[in-house]
């Protein structure tokens, strides 16, 4: 079965002798205290700075999903609110679950067409934080590198943070241009699910230290302190940490990952374009995802494609949220091959007009 879901998606084929790997190497009993799991995560911290550009002073943590850094930047960062601006179901996903923990927090909704207006934007001044959505799941939207970098430079006070959930590990994302950057590894990252990523800056960890918030397992403050000696607070999923290592080690550095997969998104959105069948859902190219492809048409239509994909051994992406039924998508991610690809335009071409 090909699959293009959007998450859980494809992992790398290698996992598989990794696995048998992690047994065989003991690796699956280690206590979380010891030398060989310092060692490890150590290791990994080095090879993700490398792999992916992470600066060398920003922080990294491991954590278990991207739901629970929502969970984190709402316990350990805000104190009384934070402020969203989202065009799609995670973004809004993310406000209604912080709001359960900071119920001032607030937000601001924009048109999946348009780019972040960052001139004009009015955000509550008395926001903490400000939290984005890089690459919306729910609509194959993104946020460029510029936008977040203007908003970095508009809001000096807000700590600004970034969910990036299905593109980090595959677009070449510049960390020093916002404070807090997360993603959990069953997407980008061709693992399966189970842990989670923060990226977080020097002045991030700063305010943490000055909140001093501590009454949670995954408080930020434990996680630094933790982390000062490369361990975890809980006994964490060290088997995919391990398995992060060892893919994170056979991948080319991330400007490399992101140019093809930005060639292979064109590639797939102009031959999209032909059909009649269906249309891209995000019509502003400027506003496309190259990670996550979303595409639209009347329900039957989608319908019946997606189960006549599934006849030729083809998943595609359910829609999401509010495009849950007009809408099917498809995962561009790096563990896809191009030859993954060209399968999925077969089926195209001898399944729509
Ligand atoms: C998948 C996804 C999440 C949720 O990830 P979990 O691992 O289930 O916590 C959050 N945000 C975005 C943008 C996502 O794509």
């Amino acid at each position: 079965m090909l699959t293009f879901y959007p998450g859980p998606a494809k992992v790398y084929p290698e996992v598989r002798d990794y696995l048998t790997q992690a047994y065989d190497e003991g690796i699956l009993s280690i206590p979380h205290r010891s030398d060989r799991f310092v060692h490890l995560t150590k290791s990994l911290v080095a090879l993700l700075r490398k792999k992916l550009n992470i600066p060398q002073d920003y922080y990294i943590y491991f954590v278990s999903s991207a739901t629970e850094c929502w969970e984190i930047i709402a316990q350990s960062l805000t104190r009384y609110k934070s402020y969203h601006l989202y065009n799609g179901a995670f973004g809004e996903k993310w406000l209604d679950y912080v709001k359960k923990i900071k119920p001032k927090s607030a937000g601001t909704k924009w048109d999946l067409n348009e780019e972040l207006n960052v001139p004009d934007l009015a955000v509550d001044e008395d926001a903490e934080i400000i939290c984005i959505t890089q690459n919306e799941t729910s609509n194959g939207t993104q946020i460029k590198e510029n936008t977040i970098l203007n908003l970095f430079n508009r809001f000096r006070d807000q700590l600004i943070a970034v969910d990036a959930t299905s593109s980090m590990a595959g677009m070449a994302l510049k960390y020093i241009k916002a404070d807090i950057w997360f993603a959990s590894v069953q997407k980008c990252f061709g693992l399966p699910a189970g842990l989670g990523i923060m990226v977080c800056s020097p002045r991030t960890i700063f305010r943490a230290k000055e909140i001093k918030e501590k009454g949670h397992y995954n408080s930020l403050v434990t996680l630094y302190e933790k982390m000062l000696n490369y361990q975890t607070s809980i006994t964490p999923n060290v088997l995919d940490i391990y398995l992060m290592y060892k893919v994170m080690e056979e991948r080319e550095a991330i400007k490399i990952i992101d140019q093809h997969l930005v060639k292979r998104a064109q590639d797939f959105y102009q031959f999209l374009e032909e059909f009649t069948d269906f249309q891209l859902l995000v019509t502003n190219q400027e506003v496309r995802s190259a990670t996550v492809i979303a595409v639209e048409g009347k329900e039957k239509v989608i319908d019946e494609l997606k189960k006549n994909a599934l006849r030729s051994d083809i998943m595609l992406g359910n829609g999401y949220g509010a495009w849950a039924k007009n809408t099917f998508r498809i995962a561009n991610f790096p563990a896809h091959t191009d030859e993954e690809f060209e399968a999925l335009k077969h089926f195209f071409r001898t399944n729509s007009q």
